[in-house]
């Protein structure tokens, strides 16, 4: 295996310039909410930073044409794990597909628009790395993913 300890401020920075221009250009407010103490995980950085991108990408189009679009970025500690979520202003999930999103080919997107695997790919990734990721949604709007992953105690 290839683990290493990877910086969770690092993967959100590389997914986050991936859409630098697009978030420029719709007005998207980014919200960063990064820990005093910098942390590390136990991951592979290519794989982290693909579920981010998947993640960040989601919350993007679920905010096309909202007013105040604004995503949330945040990484957290509880105990041995870390805790980092992606949180956005859109319409959230409808409560009747919370079970269903993380299956392969679910997709409430137009044909041509999602494939619907980039939900299952990514929570495949997670499990992978001996973590977890869930969807809820915010109590004052918009969808939450969070991805919990062991913490890694030294930097590399
Ligand atoms: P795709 O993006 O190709 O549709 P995904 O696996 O990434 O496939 O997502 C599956 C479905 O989950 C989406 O079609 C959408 O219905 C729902 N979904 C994912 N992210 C969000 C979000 N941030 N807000 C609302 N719904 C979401
Ligand atoms: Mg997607």
């Amino acid at each position: 295996e290839t683990l290493t300890a990877v910086s969770p401020e690092a993967c959100f920075d590389y997914a986050l310039r991936l859409f630098q221009a697009r978030l420029r250009e719709t007005g998207v407010e980014v919200v960063r909410r990064w820990p005093e103490q910098a942390v590390w995980v136990r991951a592979d950085l290519v794989r982290l930073e693909q579920v981010l991108v998947n993640l960040i990408g989601n919350a993007l189009q679920a905010m096309t044409g909202t007013a105040a679009p604004r995503l949330e970025l945040a990484i957290d500690t509880q105990g041995e794990q870390v805790v980092m979520s992606v949180a956005d202003s859109g319409p959230g999930i409808p409560v009747e597909h919370l079970g269903q999103i993380f299956e392969p080919f679910f997709t409430t997107k137009p044909t041509g628009k999602g494939l619907g695997l980039g939900l299952s790919i990514s929570s495949r990734i997670i499990d992978d790395l001996g973590g977890s990721l869930t969807a809820a949604n915010c109590p004052e709007g918009g969808a939450r993913f969070t991805i919990r992953l062991p913490r890694h105690a030294t930097p590399p």
